[in-house]
């Protein structure tokens, strides 16, 4: 079957919602579909300002979430991006046929950058997209399910695929991109003209996977609408209302309309207290799943391992061929 690669940053110590509607979902649908590979990119996460015990922590936590909503490590592949050490040397090669100027217009590296000015900005940042291209082309991927903050950096890899190819013959497929319906771009609770993110500065407006379920319900409670009072979807006029239809629809399975008629007539709260009791619906199996994987450390390094070794085979014989063609003399 058609293979698929996608992956998340072991960023934060939980999950926020907009990865469980916008990747975890999907990734549980379509792994049944697709040869399927899902990796815990700690070799990006460097990329940012981290200590080193956290980084473990999370990188344990991010695999725990991941089995913990359903992706299965027996069928699919599910693995620690440092443990296969041919992500670092495939990237290696890779730089050697990226622009200078290409790489530079990477509009999240422009964002990045420009917060950080120069001299904060490490080469490994700039590098970051090579590294993703890496990634995706040492497994021969098919398609790469990824958030339209992501389309830029899949054609980036598709660029590198095709002009290695030409240079030194046919060695990678040329991958696609599968982008989540509109509906799928959650915001933040607080400010619902932002994305909701793993690093975002303020909490209060991020629902996290392992938070305790008082402290969910309160959050969704306190979310910014508006003062019209009708539950409708407008997402310029009312994007907090909105977004909180955004959610109830994703968790629910029914169309924005059908809510909207659901509520029709109903105040805020109401409709409030109704999406708590879906959104913790679907996270507190998650949760308790999670937290009984993360007491077991043991097993689930076990689990880790396995996978890794599965992901290794793979990307070793791309690497093995790469390395063949541009012409490095090999180890007998
Ligand atoms: P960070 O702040 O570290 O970038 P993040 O929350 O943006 O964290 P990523 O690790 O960058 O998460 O992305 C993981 C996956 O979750 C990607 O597929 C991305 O498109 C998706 N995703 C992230 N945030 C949202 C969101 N608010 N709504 C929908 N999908 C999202
Ligand atoms: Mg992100």
């Amino acid at each position: 079957s058609p293979r698929l690669y996608s992956g998340m940053q072991p960023s934060a110590d939980s999950l926020q919602i907009g990865n469980y509607i916008g990747a975890l979902l999907q990734w549980r649908e379509l792994q049944r579909d697709y040869d399927a590979y899902f990796s815990v990119v700690d070799l990006h996460a460097l990329t940012q300002p981290h200590d080193a015990a956290e980084l473990r922590e999370k990188t344990r936590r991010t695999a725990a979430q991941y089995i913990a909503a359903g992706i299965e490590p027996e069928s699919s592949t599910l693995y620690v991006q440092s443990h296969v050490r041919a992500h670092a040397e495939l990237a290696w090669i890779l730089n050697t046929i990226t622009g200078f100027g290409e790489a530079g217009r990477m509009t999240q590296f422009k964002d990045k950058s420009s917060r950080y000015g120069t001299e904060a900005t490490s080469v490994g940042l700039f590098a970051y997209p090579v590294l993703m291209a890496a990634d995706i082309l040492l497994y021969q991927t098919d398609v790469v399910p990824v958030g339209d903050d992501q389309r830029q950096h899949i054609e980036l890899t598709r660029d590198l695929a095709e002009r290695f190819n030409a240079r030194y013959g046919e060695t990678f497929v040329i991958p696609e991109a599968i982008t989540q319906k509109e509906t799928a771009r959650i915001y933040d609770l607080q400010n619902p003209t932002s994305k909701m993110s793993k690093s975002s500065e303020s909490h209060a407006g991020v629902l996290w996977l392992l938070d305790e379920p008082s402290v969910t319900r309160k959050k969704i409670m306190r979310a910014v609408t508006d003062d019209e009072g009708s539950v409708r979807f407008d997402r310029d006029a009312k994007p907090g209302v909105s977004n909180l239809l955004t959610i109830f629809s994703a968790l629910s399975g029914r169309p924005v309309s059908a809510i909207e008629d659901d509520f029709a007539g109903s105040g805020y709260g109401d409709f409030k207290k109704a999406l708590a009791e879906v959104v913790l619906a679907e996270f507190e199996p998650v949760r308790s799943r999670a937290l009984e994987l993360l007491d077991d450390p043991a097993e689930l390094d076990r689990i880790l391992s396995v996978n890794a070794e599965k992901a290794d085979a793979v990307a070793d014989a791309t690497l093995s061929d790469v390395y063949d063609r541009v012409g490095l003399l090999r180890r007998r």
